[in-house]
Parts: C-alpha cells; structure tokens; sequence
C-alpha cells in the first residue's frame, strides 16, 4: 500500500514527452539495440528501402514507444501511432495502412492484443505490401486487392509469448528491451532533471536510479515527485537527504520493487514456505495471469536475485528473506 507513485497522471505523461529522447544519439542504454538499429537506418536510407519490420518486446517503461518516434525521425519518415485493441475490423486496418505513404512507420502498441481477424489480414500487408479486402457477404461477396506503398511495421509488446509464430516471422528484426543498469539510469535522470530545470546532485541521481526499478519511467516519474519535496521541505535542489526523506514518503522500498513484486515474493514465502512453486498456482495466489508474471514481473526479480527458477518451481532466495524481513521455517519456527 501507500502512495502509488506508478500510477502516471496527465502531469507524468506531459512530462514523459516533454524529456523523451529524439535522437539515437540522445537514447541512453540498450547499446546493443541502438548499435544494430544505426546500421540498419542507414542501409535502408542508402538503398532508398522501407526499413524492415520491427518487434521490441520486453516490459513496460523500458523505452519501446521512444525508440519507435526515434527510428521515425532517423528515417525522415512519418510515423502513425495505434494499438492492438484499437483496430477493431480489417477495415479499420485497411484504413490505417492505405493512409500511408512510401517508407512510412505503422506503430501498434499491444500488438498481442490484435484480433485473429485482423492479425491475418497483416501478413500479406507485412510481406507483399498488399491487402484483400472482402467486400459485401452472401452470394455477392467478392474480394478486391489492395495495393500499398512499402511501409515498416513496428510492434510493441510486453508478451512476446502470447504471439502467433507466423506473425513473429514476419519481423525481420525482433529486440527485447532490458533493464537498464543504475549507471545509465542515474544519466538519464540527471538529463531529465535539465530539462526540468531542477539542479540534482550525482548522488541523489543515483540513489534515486537504484529504486527505479532498472526502468526509465519509474525513474522520471520518482524524479518529479523529488522535486516537489526539495521545493516544500528543501531548498530546491534535489540531494540525497531529499531523496531519502521523498522515497520513504513514497514508500519506495529499498530496490524500488512494487506492490506486485512484494506480493509474489510474500506469496512465496508465506504460503508456499519459500517454494519451489509452480508459476500457475502464484497466479491464482496473486490474482494475476501466470504470463504477465512471467513476462512482466518476474523477469526483474530473477534478474536482481530475489527468486529463481528450478524445474520445480519458483524459490524465494535469502535476500528476497531478508528484503521482507522473513526468517526461513526451516526449524518449524519464524
Ligand atoms: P509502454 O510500452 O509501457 O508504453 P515503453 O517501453 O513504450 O512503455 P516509453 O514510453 O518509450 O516506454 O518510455 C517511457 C519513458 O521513459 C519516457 O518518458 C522516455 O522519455 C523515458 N525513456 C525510455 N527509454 C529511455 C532512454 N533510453 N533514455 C532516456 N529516457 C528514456
């Protein structure tokens, strides 16, 4: 419980745009990510190609939308913004994508959640740039093909496992998005804090980078609510006292896990006395999808060592233990 700084309001989205990278060059973190998308720009900008299609798939906050506008820009392409559950029919689809011209980005955002119908009338638009579109029913209904102009695809998902194999063939380039290191967080929030106008030390830009959650939207958004703090209880600048004091206001625990992080990692070890527990009976316990915790939430915990995977099962660890403040029953006693 308490306040749940997670949950962006207008403000946070506002200032989301408002420190959003629009350069590769301004993109911190993902090297890798950013290293092959540099040299695929600028193939396809030499031979005068739509850019293959892409997936970025990896959890939320971690910069998909950002890296789409950026690839936009890199190509001198325009870019048409939607998501999965916005295209309801083939015809909304055949609307978006005969709206674009040569060389133009198509973004879906919760591509997972595109409707079978739909998703097939994708692929020929993704591999031959064309469209069948069935019009009217019954004993008139006929089919006319619609020819597009080459376009780029890019889909954005946090559950890469919900989608279909001939769909994900169909990106010729798929990037998974990680977490990000406290060291390149603790850059991004002091180049946010610039264009916030708020001075901050490199200390208090580090601390606040390690409860971030190795994500840049948590990040931002802790980021803003410091500068609240050093305005009312400060001088202004954000250092590490106002960090500290803000962070345990916020109830932001020490590595910036969330209520569903400490919800599994008490289920585990409450109920399940420390596991091995099977993913699917966390789920129920949690009141989650077992492929949101896979794909969503546990993939930070295993990642910063608070649980691990066994053939068996989930397993709290000694420092998911001693982060909750729990002693292991071996003894029968707590
Ligand atoms: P979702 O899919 O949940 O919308 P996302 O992965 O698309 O999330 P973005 O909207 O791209 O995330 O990024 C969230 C915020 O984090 C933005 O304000 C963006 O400015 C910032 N951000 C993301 N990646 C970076 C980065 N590499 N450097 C600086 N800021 C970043």
């Amino acid at each position: 419980p308490g306040t749940d700084f997670r949950l962006l309001n207008t403000a946070d989205r506002e200032f989301e745009n408002h420190v959003r990278p629009q350069a590769m060059d301004e993109f911190l973190g993902q090297p890798a990510i950013a290293d092959n998308l540099r040299i695929f720009i600028q193939a396809a900008k030499m031979r005068g190609e739509a850019l293959d299609h892409i997936l970025f798939h990896g959890p939320p906050g971690l910069g998909k939308t950002t890296l789409s506008r950026i690839v936009a820009r890199e190509m001198g392409v325009k870019i048409r913004e939607t998501s999965g559950p916005v295209i309801e029919k083939p015809a909304d689809l055949a609307g978006l994508l005969t709206s674009l011209e040569a060389g133009d980005i198509l973004f879906i955002d919760e591509i997972h959640r595109l409707s079978n119908v739909v998703e097939e009338y994708l692929y020929s638009a993704m591999e031959d740039y064309r469209i069948d579109i069935l019009i009217d029913s019954g004993p008139h209904a006929r089919s006319i093909q619609l020819s597009l102009q080459p376009f780029t695809l890019i889909g954005a998902t946090t559950r890469s496992g919900l989608l279909t194999a001939p769909l994900l063939s169909r990106f010729g380039m798929r990037f998974r998005l990680s977490y990000y290191t406290s060291d390149v967080l603790q850059q991004i929030i002091i180049r946010s804090a610039k264009l916030l106008q708020v001075p901050i030390t490199p200390e208090a830009a580090m601390e606040l980078a390690r409860r971030s959650r190795g994500t840049p939207r948590i990040a931002n958004a802790l980021l803003r609510r410091m500068r609240d703090f050093a305005q009312v209880i400060g001088n202004g600048c954000i250092d590490e006292a106002i960090v500290r004091k803000g962070l345990e206001a916020l109830q932001v625990d020490e590595y910036g896990l969330d209520e569903m992080d400490n919800r599994i990692l008490t289920t585990i070890i409450d109920k399940f006395k420390g596991g091995p527990v099977g993913i699917n009976t966390i789920a129920t316990a949690v009141g989650e999808e077992p492929g949101t915790i896979e794909e969503v939430y546990e993939p930070f915990l295993i990642q910063e060592g608070f649980i691990h995977r066994t053939p068996r099962g989930r397993e709290a660890t000694d420092k998911a233990y001693r982060h909750l403040g729990r002693k292991r029953m071996d003894n029968g006693n707590s």
